[in-house]
Parts: C-alpha cells; structure tokens; sequence
C-alpha cells in the first residue's frame, strides 16, 4: 500500500511542479513515506535523516516530511526529537501535501498532520488520475481496520476500515488499463471487509471482470472474518479472478488465536478453506504466520506445523513475534529468543519443503504467464504466472504486457524459468 500512496504522493506533488528526482543529494523536498509493520522502523527514518543532514551539509537544506504510519504513530515525538524534520503526514492526511509543501516554503513553522481523515482523502485523490503505466497496477480500495488483533499497529495508524466507492474504484482500473495495465491487484488492509453502500467486494470483482482490457485481478490482504459466502462463489464465477489466495491465519492454534484476538477459530479458518477448494479445485493458497506468540506451547506450535502439513501452502511469511509499542502485546511476557528461534527454523524448513515440492513439480507443466517487464538481461523478459510465481523466459520479440503459455523447465527457490510454447486461446480469460 505504501507503494500505491508513494505513486499517488508523486501524482499529486506534479500539481505543483515537484517530480521525482533519483538524485538523493540534490533534491528540494524530500518525503520519506515510511511503514510501521517492519522492526525498528522509528530508528530506520533517524538514520535516513542523518544521512540526508549529512549530505547537505554545506548545501541549502530541502523540506523534510515524513509521510505513512511512523509520522501517524509518532507525530509530535519526531517533531521535537529531530529539528530537520519540517512536517509528519499521516497516512489519512497525505492528500494535503501540496498544501503542506506550498505553506512550508512560505514560511518555516513546523507542521504535524496525522488526522484521521479518509473520505477527504478518497475524494480528493478521484480528482487526480492515477498515472501509474505498469502492467501489473494497485489499487487500493479500502484503508484501516476495525479487528484489534492485539499485536498489530494497523488499527491505530490508519484508523477505522474506510472503502471508496465502486464507481470511483473502476474508473480509476479503467483509466489504468487504458494506460497499459493488464492485471489490478486490490489493496485493503483488510479488503475484504470492503463495504461502500450495497456494494462488495465480490460485486466491485465482477464489476472489473467486464473491463475489456483488464486480463487478470488480484486481492490482499484478506481477513477469515469477513469471507463471506458471495466472495467465495466469485472465486468460482469471476474469470479474471487469479487462483490464488492470500489468506493470513498466523497461528494453528485456536488457543493463541484467541488470544490475539483474531476473531475466528481454526475450524472455522479450515471450513473456509474447503468452501473455496469445492467452488474452485485449482486455488491455492499463502499465508502469514507469528511464530512463538506470547503463551504459545510447544503443542501450540506443533499445530501450526500440522495446519501447514495440511494446507500446504505454496508461499509463506513467518516472524518470530516482535513487540509494537502501543499495541497490547506489547506489555505480554515473550517466550525465550532461543526456544522463538528454533520454532521459527522449524516452521520455515517445512515450508520450504512444501514450496519446494509445491515448485518442482510445475517443471514440465505449461503456464499462462503475464510479462511485466524487461529482466535487464538482454532478451530476458520477467512475467509472473497466474499463483504469482515469478517466471523468466528468454525471447527477442518484446513480451512486455503479454500473456503467453511457458512450459516451465527448471526452478530455484524463487523463480521459474521456461520457454514460450504459444498464446492463449480465445476463451481463456475472456472478457
Ligand atoms: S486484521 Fe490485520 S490489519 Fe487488522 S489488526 Fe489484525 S493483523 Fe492488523
């Protein structure tokens, strides 16, 4: 989502003649726009000042803001801790900046904007296209969260769950595919709870599904709680609805999930699970895991092995739980670094079975394959296939924006390569 916001900080920022420069020593306003999910995030943008007071030393300093969920978490802390540091914008806030930018040269008091204020920032947006030209393009649809897990700084740094409005949402994908876009990935923090007057998620997927030029549809991040019965029907219905499913579970343990008040059970993950595999045979899925949760036992985390075995989910992302200050975990006893470990290691070597076993046995299979961009090696073209996996080919024509069939001829642990054995037929992905 921060790359989809940094875009549209770009998109805006036009209006008043500030482009992007690559030169990180000679620009005049500098926007950090930072994410509060990864560790020591905090002490990541003091670094990053530091090295920009270093670098203009002995030049006229440029505007510094700080943009996304740090300056929403920290405000007025940054304010006072960092002089060089002339603003924090929130992430409901950012659709100010070119205010914030204008007031700033005019004169150097210092600004804090971290007010919730996401319908302004959803109407203001609609009135500045997306200029976004890539084939794969986000979009995001929904901000905030209402769940409260108790280890997670979402609820506090963006607020509330807020959507936009189908209308606006596809305009926006048909303007991108105009563009050049051929694949829309949905952005939410939980997209699926997706909610603007009648309308959701499933209808604004069928919505996108007649958009001629648009190939392929995407969405993350999902929450079990609100799968309801229309989304799971649309992963059968909807045709460019890609076969896979990002849906974090975190633990295997309905114990531990309870106690990080996720709201859901195991057994209830597990039925959504089967009600999806019944409409639609080919999905598979990936997911999130916390591994050594305050009060997780080891017969806790030997049933989130067992819950891994058993799905088999072909990607994963697994931490070892880390503390975020002003979440309520945050104050809860950790289990022992060197127990955490050796769980995390354990977890990770039988997902990487799974995936392993999961990528070797593409080799050999045909897939469709949509290209993105240029690999950088001369002829080398990079494309992902409908599970997301990354796929390179080599061909002399241009792939760029292509779907082709490629039979896979080999793998690693994070790409596939193949050769182009032909195009789609008319009834694949037909709009
Ligand atoms: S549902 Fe997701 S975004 Fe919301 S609090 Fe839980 S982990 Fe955070």
């Amino acid at each position: 989502m921060n790359e989809y916001d940094s875009n549209r900080i770009l998109d805006l920022t036009k209006k008043i003649n500030y482009n992007l420069t690559n030169k990180f020593n000679d620009t005049d306003c500098y926007i950090l726009n930072t994410c509060h999910i990864r560790e020591k995030a905090t002490e990541k943008v003091y670094h990053d000042i530091g090295r920009l007071k270093k670098e203009f030393r002995n030049k006229k300093k440029p505007l510094v803001i700080i943009a996304g969920c740090v300056a929403q978490a920290e405000g007025d802390i940054i304010l006072k801790k960092e002089k060089y540091i002339d603003a924090v914008v929130g992430p409901q806030s950012y659709h100010k900046i070119n205010q914030i930018i204008l007031n700033l040269e005019q004169d150097n008091s210092r600004l804090n904007h971290t007010e919730f204020e996401p319908i302004e920032k959803f109407d203001q947006l609609n009135l500045v296209k997306n200029n976004n030209s890539k084939v794969s393009s986000f979009v995001t649809i929904q901000e905030g969260c209402d769940k409260f897990c108790k280890f997670c700084v979402v609820p506090y740094t963006r607020g509330p769950e807020q959507s936009r409005s189908l209308i606006e949402i596809t305009s926006e994908a048909k303007h991108l595919a105009k563009q050049g876009t051929k694949e829309i990935i949905l952005l939410g923090q939980n997209v699926n709870a997706y909610s603007f007057g009648k309308h959701r998620l499933s209808d604004l997927l069928y919505a996108l599904d007649d958009i001629k030029d648009l190939k392929r549809i995407r969405y993350t991040t999902s929450h079990p709680k609100d799968f309801t019965e229309d989304l799971i029907e649309s992963h059968a219905s909807c045709k460019k609805l890609m076969p896979l499913l990002h849906l974090p579970v975190q633990s295997g343990s309905t114990k531990i999930l309870k106690r990080m008040n996720r709201g859901h059970t195991v057994e209830e993950y597990l039925e959504i699970i089967e009600k999806l595999k019944k409409k639609n045979p080919n999905l598979r899925f990936s997911s999130d895991f916390i591994i050594a949760y305050p009060d997780e036992t080891e017969l806790d985390f030997n049933k989130t092995i067992s819950l891994m075995e058993k799905i088999k989910f072909v990607n994963s992302f697994s931490f070892i739980f880390s503390p975020r200050p002003g979440t309520p975990a945050a104050n809860l006893n950790q289990i022992d670094f060197k127990i955490a470990k050796n769980r995390l290691l354990r977890f990770q070597s039988v997902a990487n079975r799974i995936k392993k076993d999961y990528r070797n046995k593409l080799v050999g299979s045909p897939q469709n394959v949509l290209f993105e961009n240029d690999a950088q090696k001369e002829n080398t073209f990079f494309g992902r296939d409908e599970y997301f996996n990354s796929v390179i080919v080599h061909s002399k024509d241009d792939l760029t924006g292509k779907i082709k069939k490629v039979k896979i001829s080999s793998c690693n642990h994070n790409t596939l390569f193949g050769e182009i054995i032909g195009d789609l037929k008319k009834t694949e992905y037909a709009a």
